[in-house]
């Protein structure tokens, strides 16, 4: 059962995406600890945690948002490393490069304001590339698959966080629930947006489960393919190398 169910045609989806996250923004951070209960820093810190990745290391998070995986990744590649953050939306970018400076993320940090369908990189110049909640986002997925391959190192990693596909059946209910009802009521009354969380619910049911993510991984061309789930398939995290 899905309560409200609403499928917004492709090609007005770039700038529908541009609207929800210009007006997220500001809220963009209490409202991720609203809708999970906090759990969605539990993932990003084993995603983090999890990576390929060591001491001077040039990684780029695309769909960075407001930072909170490049400030995890930061931990990893410390001084010597490089963080670049890419995102498309300037209000999402600002919000985190603020918080960045705040906590006294200077050096090493770089903000790119890129569409991750055309990543302004030259080849193979990362040796790690991170999305976090950010492919379901992107309207060309396979653009933006082939994208991460060509501007990462031989032997580098791509790694997907995303929401997928929940496996229990008993769940899916409560989860449709939280998501369609909860969801979009939360988003009324703390950001006054009831919208663009409907879109939210909408996007994680739309994006491709784990296995077929899988697949366009591999057709992409990304070598050693494999995914695994966190809370029941709540969220996957994708990995692939270039070999
Ligand atoms: N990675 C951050 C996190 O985990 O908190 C932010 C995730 S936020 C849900 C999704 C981000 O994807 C937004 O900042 C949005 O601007 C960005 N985005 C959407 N479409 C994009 C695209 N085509 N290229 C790059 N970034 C995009």
């Amino acid at each position: 059962t899905h309560f409200g169910f609403r499928e917004v045609p492709t090609g007005d989806k770039q700038k529908l995406v541009g609207q929800v996250f210009s007006s997220v923004a500001g809220n963009y951070d209490l409202m991720n600890d609203l809708m999970s209960a906090g759990i969605h820093r539990i993932w990003k810190r084993y995603f983090v945690a999890t990576c390929q990745v060591k001491r001077g290391d040039r990684v780029l998070d695309l769909a960075g948002g407001t930072g909170d995986i490049a400030a995890l990744l930061k931990d990893r590649v410390g001084d010597g490393g490089e963080l670049v953050l890419g995102d498309i939306n300037g209000a999402m970018l600002r919000v985190g490069r603020d918080r960045m400076t705040d906590r006294g993320n200077v050096r090493g940090f770089e903000y790119v304001q890129c569409n991750a369908e055309t990543l302004p990189f030259p080849d193979a110049s990362f040796d790690l590339v991170t999305i976090a909640f950010g492919l379901r986002n992107v309207t060309d997925k396979d653009a933006a698959l082939r994208e991460m391959l060509r501007v990462l190192k031989v032997g580098g990693q791509a790694r997907v966080l995303e929401f997928s596909a929940v496996k229990a059946e008993w769940f899916k209910p409560l989860y449709d629930f939280h998501s369609f009802q909860v969801l979009p009521r939360l988003g009324k009354l703390f950001a006054r947006d009831a919208d663009s969380y409907q879109y939210l619910a909408e996007s994680i049911r739309q994006h491709p489960p784990q296995d077929e993510l899988k697949r366009m991984m591999e057709t992409a061309g990304f070598a050693r393919c494999g995914y695994k789930n966190l809370s029941g398939g709540i969220v996957a995290i994708h990995t692939g190398y270039r070999v």
